[in-house]
């Protein structure tokens, strides 16, 4: 039998407290809000985000911090209608202010569960935190936990709001997709030539977008199409459930993990002790 999501929001602080005495593991969804096409709604990366939490939260007891709506974006992403983007300063900030929180709350195992192309941002935010907060934290993104996984079920390569982001959407909130106005559209174009994009660094083993070569290479995102790059028209719900699980287990087998061998009050410590406060 499936337990619920334990949920923040919706708790007292007595009840968060017992959350944080008996089991001390929060996960913290981070979405963005973004144009996903013509076929699926703006609050996709949010939607996954914490859909996958609740999923993690259900089979472990692990509380599900709200969630952040907003994210950061690279700047070929400003423009688009649908698109609210936040600066990757703000975002750093918010990071570690809401760890602050959650550490102040009696959580010390956090696992960010981002759903969104930020990584540099959120990536920088963990390292800043690191230094002020003495937690374990972890980034956890869908697509690279379940990698293998989407190559096995999709044939074309993660890009955005295409066959694979597609099809996670079907397999999790399929009301809110339009299907029949989903189309293919290979109208992205490069101003230099493809024989000097490089493939960004783990963009072969993710099976990714290489967004970092995509950002060195200055694109008219809002002259696209459908502001939907590859054919989503191949996704389904199934391939989105298998990835969607398969990422699933990953992070319930690190939060079991977790709870196996660290006390709820305990954690990995991985801070060094500095002779002298360097910030
Ligand atoms: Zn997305």
């Amino acid at each position: 039998m499936e337990n619920k999501p334990v949920i923040w929001q919706e708790m007292t602080w007595p009840e968060i407290k017992k959350v944080s005495d008996e089991v001390g593991i929060a996960i913290l969804p981070i979405g963005a809000t973004e144009q996903h096409g013509f076929h699926c709604p703006a609050g996709v990366d949010a939607f996954n985000a914490y859909e996958i939490a609740k999923r993690v939260s259900a089979q472990t007891g692990a509380i599900v911090a709200p969630l952040m709506p907003y994210g950061s974006h690279p700047y070929f992403h400003y423009g688009f209608v649908g698109t609210l983007p936040i600066r990757a300063t703000t975002q750093i900030e918010f990071v570690r202010d809401v760890i602050k929180g959650l550490v102040n709350s009696g959580f010390r195992k956090i696992i960010i569960m981002q759903a969104h192309g930020q990584w540099w941002t959120m990536h920088t935010a963990i390292q800043e935190t690191a230094l002020d907060v003495d937690c374990f934290m972890a980034v956890a993104t869908w697509w690279e936990l379940a990698c293998e996984k989407i190559r096995e079920v999709c044939t074309t390569p993660f890009k955005h709001a295409d066959e694979v982001e597609t099809s996670v959407s079907l397999a999790l909130y399929p009301e809110l997709c339009h299907m029949e106005r989903s189309k293919e559209d290979y109208s992205l174009k490069g101003y230099v030539d493809k024989k000097f994009v490089r493939p960004a660094v783990h963009s072969e083993l993710i099976n990714a977008f290489p967004i970092e070569s995509i950002t060195s290479v200055p694109q008219e995102s809002t002259a696209m199409e459908t502001g939907a790059p590859g054919d989503p028209r191949l996704a389904t719900a199934e391939k989105g459930e298998a990835i969607v699980s398969t990422a699933v287990k990953v992070v319930v087998d690190l939060i079991e993990y977790l709870k196996k061998n660290y006390k709820p009050g305990e954690w990995p410590k991985v801070k060094p002790v500095l002779a002298a406060d360097m910030y």
